[in-house]
């Protein structure tokens, strides 16, 4: 890989994407394989101001074996501290940030008990999730980026010798982040402008409700979250910093009405779950709540997590992704949602994001639930958008416009 490069990407990922400011400081979520790409980060925060920058280590070969031996009520007791290491830093005058490193072997835990493995993430959620509230309400930054690993490029290029199967996802994964010409920053800049512009043209237009359809079969009706509000790539923190949650992002998105959601709809491309793939699945919604489901590959996985609880059978998130995306032109399949997600449109199971409603930071659970805004310990984003994606918007005012059309924004 080449090295230049390499410090731009963690120098755009400090100063764009987690956005570091002054006093902060950053934890890193990182693991081994990235290690890298996380030196250089630990010194481009220094560089940005940072007070201090915290690496927290996983390896997913001990993660795989600690759940495949480990009992089930030892993976579940996330004792307190776990939940503190957090909050101690959110709750310190200089504040916080995050970002999290991956390098995923998409199939990590293939084999193993999928319910097992639903149970412990759902105990961990549960038990971080006064954290997870900081990060879905925007209180901290946070970014998630990505590198190869061995195992997670062997999979997108089975027929290639290690080496060059790594080599071939860094060009990619440079290419699709806006690295490879030098000037992430620079080129960032322009796509955001474009994004920006995207969301504000579909506010202004105060959708009710967007209509998908494809050859494939989708024809899928999605009302909207009542003060709900399209949003883009950008976030920006309760101190009022900017940063860029994904790396890469190419969507423009809103929280659907959980009750108001019906049709049916195919997914597009594999779905990476809990170190399994989900292949080829379909799902039918009444009223804003999946009541049937099934999958070529791996449909009882598709069953756990729509049974995780209450809000997993609602969506929290429709995004419109275009098929020209740079991720979708390039023809590759991640298996990787950072990456999938932003090569197709997508619906999240789960939870919405409180900042696509007006004021919905400040609300409470009851109070987002009751404009519509769907609530879940999970937030799993699915791929359904197709070549010829057709997709329209109903105005409130009664007015039907066209926002897609073979696959390609016509706004
Ligand atoms: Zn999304
Ligand atoms: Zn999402």
């Amino acid at each position: 890989m080449n090295t230049a490069l390499l410090k731009k990407y963690a120098d755009f990922i400090i100063r764009v994407g987690v956005n570091v400011q002054p006093g902060q400081t950053l934890i890193i979520n990182g693991v081994l394989e990235t290690a890298p790409l996380t030196r250089l980060c630990v010194k481009a925060a220094f560089e940005a101001g940072a007070r201090d920058v915290r690496v927290d280590w996983a390896d997913e070969a001990c993660s795989r074996i600690r759940m495949e031996m480990g009992s089930e009520e030892a993976l579940c007791d996330v004792k307190p501290y776990v939940l503190r290491s957090y909050l101690d830093f959110a709750e310190s005058e200089g504040g916080v940030c995050v970002l999290h490193l991956l390098a995923d072997d998409p199939e990590v835990y293939a084999g193993l008990d999928a319910a097992k493995i639903n149970r412990v993430g759902l105990a961990r959620r549960t038990a971080l999730k006064p954290w997870r509230v900081y990060t879905m309400n925007d209180k901290v930054q946070w970014c998630i980026a990505a590198m190869p690993s061995e195992s997670w490029a062997k999979l997108i290029f089975p027929e290639l010798p290690a080496q060059e199967a790594i080599e071939k996802l860094w060009a990619a994964i440079f290419d699709v982040c806006r690295v490879t010409g030098g000037d992430p920053v620079g080129e960032w800049r322009a796509h955001l402008d474009k994004l920006v512009d995207l969301k504000d043209k579909m506010n202004a237009y105060d959708f009710e409700s967007v209509h998908f359809t494809s050859s494939n079969g989708t024809d899928l009706t999605i009302g909207l979250a009542d003060g709900a509000v399209w949003e883009s790539a950008c976030s920006t923190d309760d101190r009022g910093t900017v940063f860029l949650p994904n790396i890469p992002t190419e969507e423009v998105f809103i929280a659907p009405h959980k009750d108001k959601v019906n049709g049916i709809v195919y997914g597009t491309k594999p779905y990476a779950y809990n170190g399994q793939l989900i292949k080829d699945f379909w799902v039918r919604f009444e009223n804003g709540r999946v009541v049937e489901h099934g999958a070529a590959e791996n449909a009882a996985l598709l069953g756990e997590l729509l049974d995780t609880d209450e809000g997993a059978r609602g969506i929290g998130e429709v995004a419109l992704v275009p098929a020209s995306s740079p991720i979708n032109r390039i023809g590759l399949l991640f298996y990787n949602t950072l990456f999938d997600e932003n090569a197709a449109c997508h619906i999240a199971f789960g939870a919405s994001y409180p900042g696509t409603c007006v004021g919905g930071k400040e609300m409470t659970e009851e109070q987002l639930l009751a404009h519509g805004m769907n609530q879940s310990a999970i937030h799993e984003d699915v791929m359904v958008g197709a070549e010829d994606t057709c997709i329209t918007g109903l105005t409130r005012d009664g007015r039907t416009v066209q926002i897609f059309e073979g696959g390609e924004w016509v706004l």
